[in-house]
């Protein structure tokens, strides 16, 4: 740290993001997607002329803006398009994060999205089952932030639990984070379309598999939608490419794509669960491209030393936990091959 840092940024702590290996590893740590994008994702891009890159492109990535607004049926001015969900989520605490509230576990960004915004922020306990107790946030004073379905959990709340927070004050905004929506969650985008106080963020780094291509979205009332564009156009306004906006726009309408890739991480995701079951391991029941096992640090540390990565927390609260994002087949294969020689070892 300079000695030239804001002094409100001293106690800042950013966000640590998953380890990216340099060696041959079976990642699954950050759960991406084991397929690769739509092909016609990659079509879209290798169509972008590179001499237009000398231009600005357009701030708002229409294409992608207008693809998104035509699939779930909303006007597009109620579509912000950002450069991951990341961003989008960034400047939500900046518009409405004065005072902010989330559960204590989890993604573990909304508390770094606090602190660099200034918020106040307030957290809640997860019910023993690890869900949210939607009473802590019906009525309290601020604005409510959500993971649905939660991170690391991977446990979601009915869109019926959502609506009663949404209708338990009228004045305060809640904020949806969707990012694993697509792994058998349900969205709430069809109560933006009937309540002014409800904004939710997805993102096409998860179902979508386009991670590093950083595209995002956000969907709320037409005043929601313009004052994240405020602070948008107040710190980047082209924080989107052309590449982005192309593959985004593609990877929307590619529906028989989606579905078959998705429907596929589910199959995997439930014959890994009951797989790690049989082996006597907890596991929490996801709707998410994750699971969230039993086993700690040393499961996290065995299966490191069989060149298999996943996301351990040394936190209080999930020190007992590790959670595997979902591969192919064949990678929760090896991981279960994996556990087993994990487990005979211990027993030896
Ligand atoms: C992955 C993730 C994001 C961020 O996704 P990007 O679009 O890649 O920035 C946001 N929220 C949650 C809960 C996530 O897991």
């Amino acid at each position: 740290m300079s000695r030239f840092i804001r002094k409100d940024l001293l106690g800042l702590t950013p966000y640590s993001p998953g380890q990216q290996p340099e060696e041959e590893m079976i990642k699954l740590n950050t759960n991406e997607n084991p397929y690769p994008p739509s092909p016609k994702a990659a079509d879209a891009i290798q169509k972008i002329s590179t001499d237009d890159l000398r231009l600005y492109w357009d701030p708002e990535a229409s294409e992608a803006k207008n693809a998104i607004a035509d699939h779930y049926h909303i006007e597009s001015s109620r579509v912000m398009v950002t450069n991951g969900s990341d961003e989008a989520l960034a400047f939500a605490f900046h518009a409405f994060g004065e005072k902010i509230c989330f559960p204590e576990i989890t993604y573990s960004f909304y508390k770094v999205f606090a602190g660099a915004a200034g918020s106040h922020a307030f957290t809640f306990p997860l019910k023993k089952d690890m869900t949210i107790d939607i009473k802590d946030y019906k009525g309290y004073p601020a604005t409510v932030i959500l993971a649905n379905p939660n991170a690391p959990t991977g446990k979601a709340l009915c869109r019926e639990q959502i609506r009663e927070i949404v209708l338990s004050d009228p004045d305060r905004l809640v904020i949806i984070d969707e990012a694993y929506v697509d792994f058998g969650a349900e969205s709430c985008i069809p109560l933006v379309k009937k309540h002014d106080n409800i904004m939710v963020i997805q993102t096409m780094s998860k179902s979508r598999s386009l991670a590093a291509m950083r595209i995002g979205f956000a969907v709320g009332s037409r005043e929601i939608i313009a004052d994240m564009n405020k602070i948008k156009y107040s710190f980047n306004p082209y924080s989107m490419g052309p590449f982005a906006a192309a593959a985004a726009k593609a990877a929307m309408e590619d529906e028989e794509y989606f579905r078959k890739t998705t429907t596929e991480i589910i199959k995997t995701r439930e014959l890994a669960a009951a797989g790690l079951r049989d082996l006597g391991f907890e596991v929490v029941p996801s709707k998410t491209n994750f699971l969230l096992v039993s086993g700690g640090r040393e499961y996290f540390e065995k299966l490191k030393e069989r060149k298999i990565l996943t996301r351990y927390w040394e936190e209080d609260l999930l020190r007992n936990w590790v959670r595997i994002s979902i591969g192919t087949p064949e990678q929760m294969e090896k991981l279960l091959e994996a556990t087993k020689e994990i487990i005979c070892e211990k027993v030896k």
